[in-house]
């Protein structure tokens, strides 16, 4: 699954260093997000997200969707998020009637503030319903939609086998009506296409040859993408031609799907491969291609915070975007924008409203090598005040709190972090507030009431105290992510 944003433009220098609001390029599953807890993924596979979703699916309501949208939403738009597209998961018609409406509020809260678009997430076997398939555009085009689907798609995509997202003996009938049922309702296209790594899974250029084919005049988008990896030089060159031709915008989601991509289902074997598109190629063959951060803390991927900046920073490293780093901000800013027709964002220009972030920064090592948790976020000429949401205040809506205890005892990679065994049960450490004898907490509040550092910026003894606790406490791995937490929330300390 995909959200995708844009936000301010992109350049690591000067001091600081504006960029382009990222608009977050076309892939985000707020309706998605959060539930990463309730409903664990046991494999971190693909497929294991797909059965682990389905089942969280059951737990949807209007309330729980809109308030992990909402979530979602204030996130992005705090990281310097303007515009962002996101997937509405439509397998079921219970879905289509809980989230496009869901969509509907929280796009009207948030405009002027984020600028949101919907598409309809199906598998292509969806359209051998004609009516079916009629219906949900009609949806679609009732809510200022973009009509999508899901190619090859699967685990084990580009397989005959797989009958729910590679059709193999009527692919290019159903991208067709795709394809008409789009046209004849002036919407634009986001597939999701080929997420996974077989060289059998050819939805990237059929969805590219359907547009030439159909002659269609609409923008079209196409998320992962990964298999591309898997082909040789001559085929990838010829594929990418092809997607050239016809147009298509490729929107990677790098920290999904080197998340989940060559999982090994027990957890023992490591991946061999990254599992992102040889991105270098296809912007060399002049293909458009935006990057994206995908599912946040949900089955696909259990971690993210829709930051566009984390995302162009993963990026660079996974897909070497930075020999030389060049264009590739626009990634993030510029391209998606475009991709999403909302020209007016991503780009600074003297006609156009002033939004952008500003990064303490003056290289793109410095950029990349801390959080940017200091950035100001810029809106037509003046700072914003958004604050990024807190995690508990989604506990009471949605049951969203991670269960007691370290660890995954119900299997899965979720986890709590808590106090190590030997801290807890021995009483605390001395010298820390009251309220933190346990060396570690994630409660905000408890946080707010730690000390300042002093005047001349020597860090509290306490946290000191608590850090080396920690580091000396072998088994309190998540005791040091803990602490470190706590400083950097403090916003005070070091
Ligand atoms: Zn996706």
């Amino acid at each position: 699954m995909v959200v995708k944003g844009v936000s301010g433009a992109g350049r690591a220098t000067g001091h600081p260093s504006p960029t382009p609001t990222p608009s977050s390029p076309p892939r985000l599953v707020p309706d998605k997000s959060h539930t990463c807890e309730r409903s664990r993924n046991a494999t971190g596979s693909l497929s294991g997200a797909d059965r682990s979703t389905a089942r969280d699916a059951a737990l949807w309501s209007a309330a729980d969707v809109e308030a992990r949208m909402e979530f979602s939403l204030a996130s992005a738009y705090a990281h310097g998020t303007a515009a962002l597209r996101t997937h509405l998961i439509n397998m079921t018609p219970a879905q289509v009637a809980l989230t496009w409406p869901a969509f509907a509020r929280v796009r009207d809260r948030w405009a002027g503030r984020v600028e949101l678009q919907g598409v309809s997430l199906v598998a292509l076997s969806h359209f051998r319903d004609a009516d079916a398939a009629a219906a949900l555009a009609d949806t679609v085009a009732a809510h200022g939609g973009i009509l999508g689907a899901a190619v090859c798609c699967a685990e084990n995509g580009g397989d005959p086998d797989d009958d729910w997202t590679t059709c193999d003996g009527d692919r290019d009938a159903l991208l067709d009506r795709a394809f008409s049922l789009a046209a004849a309702r002036s919407l634009d296209l986001d597939f999701h296409v080929d997420e996974n790594g077989n060289r059998a899974a050819t939805g990237l250029v059929d969805v590219a040859r359907a547009a030439l084919r159909c002659g269609f005049r609409g923008r079209v988008v196409c998320g992962h993408a990964c298999s591309l990896a898997a082909l040789p030089a001559p085929a990838l060159a010829t594929a990418l031609a092809v997607v050239r031709e016809a147009g298509v915008t490729v929107v990677s989601l790098p920290l999904v799907n080197e998340w989940t991509q060559d999982r090994d289902p027990a957890g023992r074997r490591a991946p061999r491969w990254r599992g992102v598109p040889p991105l270098l190629e296809v912007a060399a063959a002049g293909v458009r291609v935006a990057l994206a951060s995908d599912n946040v803390r949900d089955q696909f991927y259990a971690y993210g915070d829709y930051d566009l900046l984390a995302v162009l920073a993963r990026a660079t490293s996974i897909a070497h975007l930075d020999a030389p780093h060049g264009a590739w901000p626009a990634a993030v800013t510029r391209t998606p924008a475009d991709a999403m027709s909302l020209p007016h964002l991503g780009r600074l220009a003297p006609s156009l409203p002033a939004h952008f972030v500003a990064f303490r920064a003056r290289a793109f090592s410095e950029l990349f090598a801390r959080p940017q948790s200091d950035r100001v976020v810029v809106r037509a000429g003046l700072a914003i005040a958004a604050e990024l949401p807190e995690y508990d205040s989604l506990d009471a809506a949605s049951s969203l709190a991670p269960p007691r205890g370290f660890g995954a005892p119900s299997g899965g990679y979720a986890g709590r972090l808590s106090p190590a065994p030997s801290l807890a049960n021995g009483g605390g450490l001395p010298g820390l507030p009251r309220g933190l004898e346990g060396g570690v907490t994630t409660d905000a509040r408890a946080l707010r009431r730690l000390p300042a550092v002093d005047e001349a910026g020597a860090p509290p003894r306490a946290p000191r105290a608590a850090l080396a606790a920690a580091a000396a406490v072998g088994a309190a791995a998540g005791a040091a992510a803990a602490v470190v937490c706590m400083r950097a929330r403090s916003g005070k300390w070091g």
